[in-house]
C-alpha cells in the first residue's frame, strides 16, 4: 500500500524501491476493513470491481456485535449514521429522550439504513441525494488480504516501483546521525536509500530491531494477545457484515468473503491455552474447514514515535490493536496518507516529523478507547476474562467520554476519524450505556409529533430497503470473482 501510494501520488518527489520476502511472507490476515479504504483506493485509481473481483471481496456495511452487552444481546455497529444525520442536534438525543419518557421504541438499529441493510442481507450502492434516506450509509470491502498484496504489487511496479525480491540481514547507518543509510540483504546486495518506510510486520526491522524505539504496552486494557484463525467453505448467506461474537475469553470473527468465510478466535493467554482456543474455534465455526487452524501472537500498543531519524514505520511496524474494529488497514492508510502531506524535500524537517508522530498517535490513542469501551461496558461476569475487562481501570480518557455520554448523551467529537457519533452511539446504546439527562436541544417537538416522525423514517428506510437487491445478486452482477477462484 506504501509503495504504491508513494509512486501513484509524489512521482516526481521520489523513487520507490520495495523490499520483500517471499520466503518469510505477509502475515496474511486482515480481511474486513473501514469505509476510509475506497477514498484511498480510489486516490491510486484503483476501479472498485475490479479490485472486488481480484479479492473476492465482499460488501460490508457494519459490524454486528453478538452477546456483548449480555449473552444473547445483537447489535451492529453501522457504516452510516441513525436517522437523518443532517440536524444540528443528533438522532440519538431524540431516540433517548423518547426512551426516558417511557415510549416503547424498538432499539435504535431499526432508524439506521446500513444496518436495516445488513440485517435483510440486501446491499446497493448510496443514494447521491442527500435528502434520501437511502443516501445515509457508507461501506467497506471484506476481502481475501492474500490476494491484495499481489494487487497492489502489480499496480505499483506499473507505476514504476522496483520491487527487490530479497531477505535484509543487516542495516548500516551513519555514524553522526544515526540516519540508516542502507539495506543489506541476505546475498550481500546493498539498498541505498534516503528515507526508509519501515513496513515489516511485527519484526519491525528498524524501527524496533534497529532504532530500538519503545514500544507503549496496552495490554493491561486490552489483555487478547493471541487469535487462532481458520477459513472455512461458506455455509451460510454471505452477509454484508463482519460478525464479532463474545466468547468466554476473547471474541471470534466471522468474515464472509465470495469464496470462503474468515473465521478466528482472538482470546487473551492469561485466560485461556492455545489448545482450548482452538477446539473452540472448531467447534463453533459453521462450514468444512479449508485449512488447518493457525495461531498468530501479538501484544497491544504502539512505537511511542513511528517517525524516528529516517525511518517512518508503518502497520504492524508500527504497532497493533486488536483487530475488533477492523483498524489495522486504517492505520496503515492514515500513516501512508500523513507522510506524503509531510513529505521532506531535501532534509526532514524535525517540526513535520513531530506532526506525523502526533498525528498517528492521536489515531491510536483514540482507537485504543474505542476498543476497550467494547470490553468494559459489559454486564456479563461468567468468565474470570469478562470479570477482569468489566472491572479493570481504564484510561482517564475513555473514562470521561463515558461519563459524557452517561450524563446527557454527548459523543466527545472529533472532525476527523476512524469513529464519530454513530460508532460510539452504536457501542454505547447496544451495550447499554445509556445516558440519564437529556440534551435540552432536544426537548421539542412534542412526544407525539417525535413518534409520528419516527414511524414516518421507519418506513422510508423499510421502502428503500425493499427497493435494493440481494447481497449476493449484487456481487454475482457487478464483480463475480474469477471462475477458477
Ligand atoms: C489476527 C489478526 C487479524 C487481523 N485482522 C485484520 C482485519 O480484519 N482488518 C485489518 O485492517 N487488519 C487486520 N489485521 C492486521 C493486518 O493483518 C495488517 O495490518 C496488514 O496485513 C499489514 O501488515 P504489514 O504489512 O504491516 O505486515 P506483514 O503483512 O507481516 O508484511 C511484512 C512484510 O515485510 C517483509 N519482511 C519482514 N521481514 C523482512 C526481512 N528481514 N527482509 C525482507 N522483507 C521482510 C515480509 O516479507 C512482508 O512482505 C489483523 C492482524 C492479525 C494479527
Amino acid at each position: 500500500m506504501a509503495a504504491t501510494a508513494l509512486a501513484k501520488l509524489l512521482p516526481s518527489r521520489c523513487t520507490v524501491a520495495l523490499i520483500e520476502s517471499e520466503a518469510i511472507g505477509i502475515i496474511g490476515v486482515g480481511e474486513a476493513t473501514l469505509p476510509h479504504i475506497r477514498a484511498f483506493n480510489e486516490r491510486l485509481g484503483i476501479v472498485e470491481a475490479e479490485f472486488m473481483a481480484a479479492t473476492r471481496a465482499t460488501f460490508k456495511l457494519g459490524i454486528e456485535f453478538r452477546d456483548w452487552g449480555r449473552v444473547g444481546d445483537s447489535y451492529i455497529h453501522p457504516f452510516g449514521t441513525f436517522g437523518r444525520g443532517s440536524g444540528e442536534v443528533q438522532f440519538h438525543h431524540y431516540y433517548t429522550r423518547l426512551l426516558r419518557a417511557g415510549v416503547p421504541l424498538p432499539p435504535i438499529e431499526h432508524y439506521s439504513m446500513a444496518c436495516s441493510l445488513a440485517r435483510a442481507n440486501r446491499f446497493g450502492q448510496p443514494a447521491r441525494d442527500p435528502q434520501q434516506i437511502a443516501s445515509t450509509f457508507g461501506y467497506a470491502y471484506q476481502f481475501d488480504a492474500v490476494a491484495f498484496a499481489p494487487y497492489l504489487r502489480r499496480i505499483a511496479e506499473g507505476l514504476g516501483v522496483r520491487r527487490t525480491e530479497g531477505k535484509v540481514v543487516a542495516v548500516e547507518r551513519d555514524a553522526q546521525s544515526g540516519d540508516v543509510t542502507a539495506l543489506v540483504l541476505a546475498d550481500g546486495r546493498r539498498v541505498e536509500g534516503d528515507l526508509f518506510v519501515d513496513c515489516s510486520g511485527f519484526a519491525a526491522l528498524l524501527i524496533g530491531q534497529e532504532l530500538a524505539e519503545p514500544f507503549e504496552d496496552w495490554s493491561r486494557w486490552l489483555p487478547a494477545d493471541r487469535a487462532v484463525a481458520m477459513p472455512c467453505r461458506t455455509a451460510t448467506a454471505v452477509t454484508p457484515y463482519t460478525s464479532a461474537i463474545a466468547m468466554p475469553s476473547g471474541w471470534r470473527w466471522r468474515i464472509p468473503l465470495q469464496h470462503r468465510t474468515g473465521n478466528g478466535y482472538v482470546f487473551a493467554s492469561d485466560f485461556l491455552s492455545e489448545g482450548a482456543a482452538t477446539d473452540a474455534l472448531l467447534a463453533a465455526v459453521e462450514g468444512t474447514p479449508l485449512a488447518d487452524p493457525r495461531v498468530l501472537r501479538f501484544k497491544a500498543g504502539r512505537r511511542a514515535r513511528s517517525w524516528v531519524n529516517n525511518v517512518v514505520a508503518v502497520g504492524l511496524a508500527s504497532g497493533f490493536l486488536e483487530p475488533l474494529e477492523s483498524t489495522s488497514l486504517y492505520l496503515v492508510q492514515q500513516a501512508i496518507t500523513a507522510l506524503i502531506e509531510l513529505f521532506p524535500e531535501k532534509r526532514i524537517a524535525p517540526v513535520d516529523r513531530d506532526e506525523f508522530n502526533r498525528l498517528i498517535n492521536m489515531e491510536y490513542d483514540r482507537v485504543r478507547d474505542f476498543l476497550i469501551l467494547h470490553y468494559h461496558a459489559t454486564e456479563r461476569d461468567n468468565s474470570p476474562f469478562w470479570t477482569y475487562v468489566r472491572t479493570m481501570p481504564i484510561p482517564d480518557s475513555l473514562a470521561e467520554k463515558m461519563a459524557l455520554f452517561r450524563r446527557r448523551g454527548r459523543v466527545v467529537k472529533y472532525r476527523e476519524g476512524a469513529f464519530l457519533d454513530a460508532s460510539w452511539v452504536s457501542v454505547y446504546l447496544g451495550q447499554r450505556v445509556v445516558p440519564t439527562g437529556a440534551d435540552p436541544r432536544a426537548a421539542a417537538p412534542s412526544t407525539d409529533s417525535l413518534v409520528a416522525g419516527l414511524e414516518r423514517m421507519r418506513g422510508e428506510i423499510a421502502a428503500a430497503v425493499g427497493a435494493m437487491p440481494a447481497h449476493a445478486a449484487f456481487l454475482a452482477d457487478y464483480c463475480p470473482m474469477p471462475a477458477a477462484a
